[in-house]
């Protein structure tokens, strides 16, 4: 696709908050996993990557192998490596933590020490599977999408992605911070997968609006749909569509894919407690914001967000006012100036009295996104729960033909549960166009 970015967009002034290893540490590191015969942190791994082989393999020399093992079982293994929450998940299971002396073993480092050799050298180690005749439409260029096309193309089915925005990669490109990865470096990983060939990238289409997605049903022989979620819920108070008001992940979005516009702002505040508004935090400080609050219903030990996260926020000079409950904003000219709000008690109740106004040129609304459930959830068959489409392991709807991963499915987890949705469906169908020739 070699979609081109601005040199100057916001993101570019963040440093990559994890350096990559160098030989010696890569090898020094593996030498020092136990390979335990039962690894938790495979089974840790929404993905499954055989963590133990790769890394004795980066252990012996072999590098390229240690990729293959990887790519194996995530087609995202490099960005996976740079963006996995690795804390809570196979770093946070190495047995390495019950221990006292030695902190557990650097994983999503190794990983990232054999994709990015794998990347540099242009290593590919898929093909596309002899053609079968069928067609699959995905709706959604995330990485729900694109792991689902991959292995779809592996099974030799033609492949038609649909996605909304002129990027590929969904959140990967748009959402993820930029001292995890930038989004220059998912394009790379986007054009690295659809290097296995035969799929075919339809940007800029609407699906719902033009083409339904009845008619992709009729046209093809199963639909993926991996659409994540929506735009950010609003506040619905009053002055919210005072200038300088915006969601977080469209700010995100914009400091990632565009050149700042940030620069006069002296004080934002962050409404929301959970990763994002903590991202968001850390972005606007590193865009060189001098004042950052967040400001957040809950308290300190009851946020939803990373500990480990908020700690690093801290760290970079955040500051927070718990317990607060936005009730709208002030303005002058047009232009936020301050959001009002009352302080909340244990129970989340205001307390009497308690209205004041912390001053802001920018806020930054993080309370969750909203849902795009209402095409998938209107077809015969499918049914949704409030957050998100329910579906059996694989993806599968209920609906003839119709599977869904990712964020729609999984109600909003992570870069890797996505990945591992989509392979996983890719499977199903897979599986379904074999036997039954048309459909589920
Ligand atoms: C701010 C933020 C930071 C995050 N940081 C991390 C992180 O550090 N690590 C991590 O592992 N996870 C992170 N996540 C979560 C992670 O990004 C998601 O779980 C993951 O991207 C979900 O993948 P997906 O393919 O389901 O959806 P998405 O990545 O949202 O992709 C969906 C795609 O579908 C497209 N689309 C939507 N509607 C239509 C339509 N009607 N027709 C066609 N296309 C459509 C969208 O444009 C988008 O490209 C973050 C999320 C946010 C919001």
């Amino acid at each position: 696709m070699a979609t081109q970015l601005p040199d100057n967009r916001g993101e570019v002034v963040f440093e990559d908050f994890k350096p990559a290893y160098t030989d010696a540490q890569a090898v020094t590191e593996a030498n020092r996993c136990l390979y335990c015969l039962d690894a938790p942190c495979i089974d840790a791994c929404p993905t499954g990557i055989d963590i133990p082989t790769f890394i004795r393999k980066i252990a012996t020399g072999n590098v390229r192998g240690a990729a293959k093992t990887i790519f194996d079982s995530n087609i995202f293994g490099m960005s996976c490596a740079r963006v996995c929450p690795v804390e809570v998940l196979c770093v946070g299971d190495c047995v390495y933590n019950r221990f006292d002396e030695s902190p557990p073993i650097q994983i999503g480092k190794l990983q990232r020490y054999a994709t990015d050799i794998a990347y540099a050298k242009g290593e590919q180690f898929y093909e596309a599977g002899p053609d079968t005749g069928k067609r699959v439409a995905v709706v959604g260029g995330g990485p729900a999408g694109l792991a689902c096309a991959h292995r779809l193309r592996r099974f030799g089915h033609a492949v038609t992605i649909f996605e909304k925005r002129d990027v590929l990669g969904g959140l990967n490109t748009t959402g993820v911070a930029p001292y995890k990865m930038r989004a220059d470096k998912s394009l790379e990983e986007v054009d690295w997968v659809l290097a296995i060939g035969g799929i075919e990238v339809k940007t800029g289409v609407d699906v719902g609006a033009s083409p339904s997605l009845g008619e992709l049903l009729a046209d093809y022989d199963a639909v993926f749909v991996g659409i994540g979620l929506g735009p950010d819920s609003p506040l619905v108070v009053d002055g919210e569509t005072l200038d300088g008001v915006m969601g977080a992940v469209d700010f995100i979005e914009e400091m990632k894919l565009q050149p700042s516009r940030f620069g006069g702002v002296r004080h934002a505040v962050v409404v929301g407690g959970g990763n994002t508004a903590i991202d968001a935090v850390r972005e606007a400080l590193g865009l060189g914001i001098p004042e950052v609050t967040m400001l957040y219903r809950g308290t300190e030990g009851g946020m939803p967000g990373y500990a480990h996260e908020w700690k690093a926020a801290k760290v970079e000079g955040a500051r927070a006012l718990w317990q607060r409950q936005p009730v709208g904003f002030e303005g002058a000219d047009g232009k936020v100036t301050g959001i009002r709000c009352v302080r909340l008690d244990d129970r989340k109740q205001p307390v009497a009295d308690s209205e004041h106004v912390v001053h802001a040129d920018l806020v930054l609304i993080a309370i969750g996104q909203s849902r795009l459930l209402d095409q998938v959830a209107a077809l015969e068959g499918v049914r949704a729960d409030g957050r998100r489409i329910v579906a059996d392991e694989a993806g599968f709807t209920g609906h003839p033909g119709l599977y869904v991963g990712g964020d729609l499915k999984n109600g909003a987890k992570e870069v890797v549960n996505a990945v591992a949705e989509g392979r996983d469906a890719a499977v199903a169908i897979d599986a379904h166009l074999s036997t039954s020739g048309q459909g589920a």
